[in-house]
């Protein structure tokens, strides 16, 4: 797959103009994902201080070779520290931050531990709880990063077009649950974007079960969700599908469930309101009368991180904006019968939404 440069640099700029409404002067940026988008290094370990004036990373002796190569490539200007130890990379970072009065750390994603110990490293420096600010910059997607998701999304259909018949066969869900990891990775994913859900029979009527030993039934619902990575990139699907004909039970829950995520993908648009499209899905499976089993949100944001902002949810407070990428997920779990649920990655448009994940919704595997 041939995919276009990302615009890594000016997200520096975008980051910077959104100081003075967190009311800091500079930004400790530790939440790996954050350091991704903004500076292209992908490993384990960094800290980056991002001030008016400059960017100032640091890492340790593992990653002094990429770190370079992959900020310069990201085109990142930056002052590199590589320290041995916190305290080299410390006095780095506080040099940095010399004459800055207020730096902002990222609240959600510091122990209580570290924030203790980051107390000391700024002198008189007012240390500030940061919410999510690098976070929102992710929340419209540039063209790049939807051309990654879309090529995960697009693994992620192929694979499940290979498993899918394999489903008649009576494998277990672990074998299942392999096999579309294994297709996934040889059509170049990097890795799964979360591990796979195959839940049949009485486990798809647990939203988050993990793939037994347990062999799929002639007659079963299963319920498969899975995603994978490209380019740090996430994809999220979810089908179900029945192993032979469903009873009349499991094909009603599917044509409710069905029902509900199509009045929710019609919902999302740019300027609805999140919490509009989670009612969109709810009110078809409530006026069911199964709303007592749909006991998760509609959906969630996929990006760097494979559950990110926004939430699409009863409560959520955000509005759709066009280059967002959300899911739409409703399910109904029905302990002792099982479950349903059908998921699509869309990207939110100006007037409607543009569907990431194309695999057929056919119910049926003969
Ligand atoms: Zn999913
Ligand atoms: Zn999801």
């Amino acid at each position: 797959v041939n995919l276009p440069p990302l615009s890594v640099a000016p997200r520096l700029d975008r980051l910077r103009a959104a100081f003075a409404a967190a009311q800091v002067d500079a930004l400790l940026v530790t939440r790996l994902p954050n350091i991704r988008y903004l500076t292209g290094f992908t490993g384990s370990a960094a800290m980056v201080l991002v001030t008016e004036q400059g960017v100032t990373f640091t890492t340790d002796g593992r990653y002094t070779e990429q770190s370079g190569e992959q900020l310069a490539a990201a085109g990142v200007e930056a002052q590199i520290e590589i320290g041995a130890t916190q305290a080299d990379q410390r006095d780095a970072l506080a040099a940095a931050a010399a004459g800055v009065a207020r730096v902002g750390l990222e609240a959600h994603g510091v122990t209580w531990a570290q924030q203790r110990d980051i107390a000391g490293w700024f002198g008189a420096a007012e240390l500030v709880a940061t919410d999510h600010v690098v976070e929102t910059l992710r929340l419209v997607k540039e063209e790049a990063e939807v051309a990654r998701i879309r090529a995960a999304c697009a693994i992620g259909d192929a694979a499940f077009a290979e498993v899918r018949p394999m489903l008649a066969d009576g494998p277990t869900e672990q074998e299942v649950a392999l096999a579309l990891e294994w297709a996934m990775r040889t059509r170049g994913a990097s890795g799964n974007s979360f591990d796979p859900i195959v839940a049949a029979g009485p486990n798809a009527a647990k939203p988050h079960a993990r793939p037994s030993a347990r062999r799929i039934e002639p007659g079963e619902l299963v319920v498969l969700d899975f995603g994978c990575i490209v380019d740090g990139y996430c994809s999220d699907m979810t089908r179900t599908v029945s192993v032979g004909p469903p009873n009349a039970a499991s094909q009603r829950l599917v044509d409710v469930v069905r029902e509900a995520q199509a009045n929710g993908r019609d919902a999302v648009r740019a300027g609805a309101a999140a919490a509009d499209v989670d009612r969109a899905c709810r009110d078809i499976i409530d006026s069911a009368g199964l709303g007592e089993y749909f006991v998760h949100s509609t959906g969630h944001g996929v990006g760097l991180e494979i559950h990110e902002a926004p939430r699409v949810a009863k409560t959520a407070g955000d509005t759709l904006e066009a280059g967002f990428v959300v899911t739409v997920e409703p399910g109904v779990y029905v302990p002792g019968v099982g479950g349903v649920r059908v998921e699509d990655t869309l990207v939110v448009t100006y007037d409607g939404a543009d569907p990431l994940t194309l695999a057929p919704k056919d119910l049926v595997v003969a």
